[in-house]
């Protein structure tokens, strides 16, 4: 492979400045903060890990990042180029480079279509190759997710969920995409085979140079396959840095608790699980202050007044930041 221009090896492949997404709230009187000021970069062949909870907006940042809804405000770049000043059809070319993975293939797969009709759409929809080496791809792209050739004639219905992802993941990769976003691709999947699931994720992003963001609620899936991971609480991210520091120093107080509740069979590693308040506020009417106040443990009297910023805890070449007043 040649290496690429010192220029392109620096320049993240995808870099958030300030992205937020607001949509108009069901009654038309309020606005919910889905994303509110997020700011991250992702380096060519990283796996940038994202969780929190559900509702969290992780799913609205990813389909903010892909262009399929549009941002409030903020800037994205994806190789130094400005996505959100791309026309539709500079988009459509742009996208081939940027797929998304869903938590449940069977409702992405059209189940009126053999997989070889599934798989080879993305192909047929930018006009790539003619029929038959679109057939050829599809059953390449087949092997490369561990399924066997004779699947291409077959209808999504007759294959298990894992089978099914391993053809959502086919088709994902069929136009040779630079990112992949996916979104709790294993959530639906009994234990045994997200292993096998993110097992072969791991192995697509060495053998064909993917970068990985992984949306998940699941932080012990997430420190699996994370280079590094960020944490969003309605709507902002809370804090991130690599893998290790993450999960041995979690600092913020909502990771501590996350990190709590993780099952860990060694009893000497196990630690005192912390049990947060209450539930999830509505992000249509956050907390004022820092939003993690009202259920916060370390809560402080000016938490609930003063919004905190991310602050580098860390060191410049290792950085792990933090948003909260402890710090
Ligand atoms: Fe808790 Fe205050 Fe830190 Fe927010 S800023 S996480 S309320 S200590």
């Amino acid at each position: 492979m040649n290496a690429l221009p010192q220029e392109a090896a620096e320049t993240p492949l995808l870099e958030l400045t300030d992205v937020t997404k607001h949509f108009p709230s069901r009654d038309g009187q309020g606005v919910v903060h889905a994303v509110d000021g997020v700011s991250l970069t992702l380096r060519r062949g990283e796996t940038l890990g994202i969780v929190g909870e559900s509702g969290c907006g992780k799913s609205t940042l990813a389909r903010v990042i892909l262009r399929l809804v549009e941002p409030t405000s903020g800037a994205i770049d994806f190789e130094g180029e400005d996505l959100l000043g791309l026309g539709p059809r500079a988009l459509r070319t742009r996208r081939r480079d940027m797929q998304l993975i869903f938590q449940d293939p069977y409702a992405s797969l059209d189940p009126r279509f053999t997989i070889e009709a599934v798989i080879g759409e993305p192909l047929a929809i930018h006009g790539i190759g003619g029929r038959e080496a679109r057939r050829r791809r599809v059953a390449d792209l087949l092997q490369t997710v561990g399924l066997n050739a004779d699947a291409a004639r077959r209808y999504p219905h007759e294959f298990s969920g894992g089978q099914r992802q391993r053809i959502g993941i086919a088709r994902a990769i069929a136009l040779e995409p630079k990112l992949v976003i996916a979104d709790e691709p294993v959530s639906a999947l009994d234990v045994s085979i997200q292993s096998q699931i993110l097992n072969l994720l791991v192995d697509l992003r060495e053998r064909l140079g993917l970068s990985y963001i992984f949306i998940s609620h699941d932080l012990a899936v997430v420190e699996h396959i994370s280079d590094r991971v960020a944490v969003m609480y309605l709507g902002r991210i809370v804090e991130i840095a690599d893998t290790e520091t993450l999960y041995a120093n979690p600092s913020h107080p909502y990771t501590q608790a996350l990190i709590s509740a993780i099952p860990e069979p060694d009893p000497e590693r196990r630690r005192e699980r912390i049990v947060l308040r209450g539930d999830i506020p509505s992000p249509e009417d956050p907390p004022t202050g820092c939003r993690f106040h009202p259920r916060c443990p370390k809560v402080m009297p000016h938490c609930g007044d003063k919004t905190p910023t991310l602050r580098n805890i860390g060191t410049a070449d290792r950085p792990h930041l933090v948003e909260c007043h402890l710090y």
